[in-house]
């Protein structure tokens, strides 16, 4: 005979109110924190995630350092793979089509930021993508490492601003 007789499992206490209980946390106890580390999708960090998170900024700086660093800003290439049917050209230099990429390293106007900036740091090279910028001053001391991404990321920000 497979399975149990139903009548003679034990009775629940009707004394006590059940309650529910969140396996999540220690305490059993439900809280939003604890609820969004269970649903989100965990991955892999992004490279730059710890250069642009463990420095003092501006929040409002960092935010759109976030949104450089994702590379969700609506450029013009961006529109029109979104199907914006648009013509594209540089605000700057009126030479080329604004893509992140002309407009943070290939621009002339970025060239200069990034070549003052660099310069200033005596660095060899400006940096033409997101991990040479975050690998810039790798080497350097901690103190050096935090002014290069404090001032790397608001300069990317102001070139974006611009
Ligand atoms: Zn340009």
């Amino acid at each position: 005979m497979l399975g149990a007789d139903v009548a003679l499992l034990p009775q629940p206490n009707e004394d006590i109110e059940d309650e529910m209980l969140w396996e999540h946390t220690p305490n059993e106890e439900l809280t939003v924190a604890s609820a969004h580390e269970v649903i989100r999708a965990e991955g892999n960090k992004p490279f730059w995630a710890s250069f642009l998170w463990n420095v003092i900024l501006h929040p409002k700086t960092a935010a759109i350092g976030w949104k450089i660093f994702r590379g969700t800003m609506h450029t013009d290439d961006k529109l029109q793979s979104m199907k914006f049917k648009l013509a594209s050209r540089c605000i700057t230099c009126e030479q080329q089509c604004e893509t992140q990429q002309h407009l943070l390293y290939e621009c002339e106007f970025a060239k200069k930021c990034w070549n003052y900036v660099t310069t200033t740091f005596q660095l060899q090279q400006s940096p033409t993508t997101h991990l040479e910028v975050v690998e810039a001053c790798k080497n350097h001391s901690p103190l050096a490492k935090e002014l290069w991404a404090a001032t790397s990321i608001s300069c990317m920000v102001a070139i974006w601003k611009n």
